[in-house]
């Protein structure tokens, strides 16, 4: 059983998606430095494949943009 650990969280503020691992408290974006507490925000993908996540960073960002 692998733990999905990863995950990406959307920044409400100028529209970024980032991934982050999951067992961090909090998450700070990395362009207009907001932080969020990772428990209360809406996590959009889960994996355990940082390769994977990576990939699931630019399609939900393709989404944003749209
Ligand atoms: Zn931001």
């Amino acid at each position: 059983m692998t733990v999905k650990r990863y995950g990406i969280i959307v920044c409400y503020e100028c529209k970024r998606a980032w991934g982050i691992d999951l067992l961090q408290k909090t998450a700070k974006c990395l362009i207009c430095s907001k932080r969020y507490s990772v428990a209360r925000r809406k996590i959009f993908y889960r994996t355990s494949d940082l390769r994977e996540l990576r990939l699931d960073i630019a399609k939900i960002q393709e989404k944003l943009i749209k």
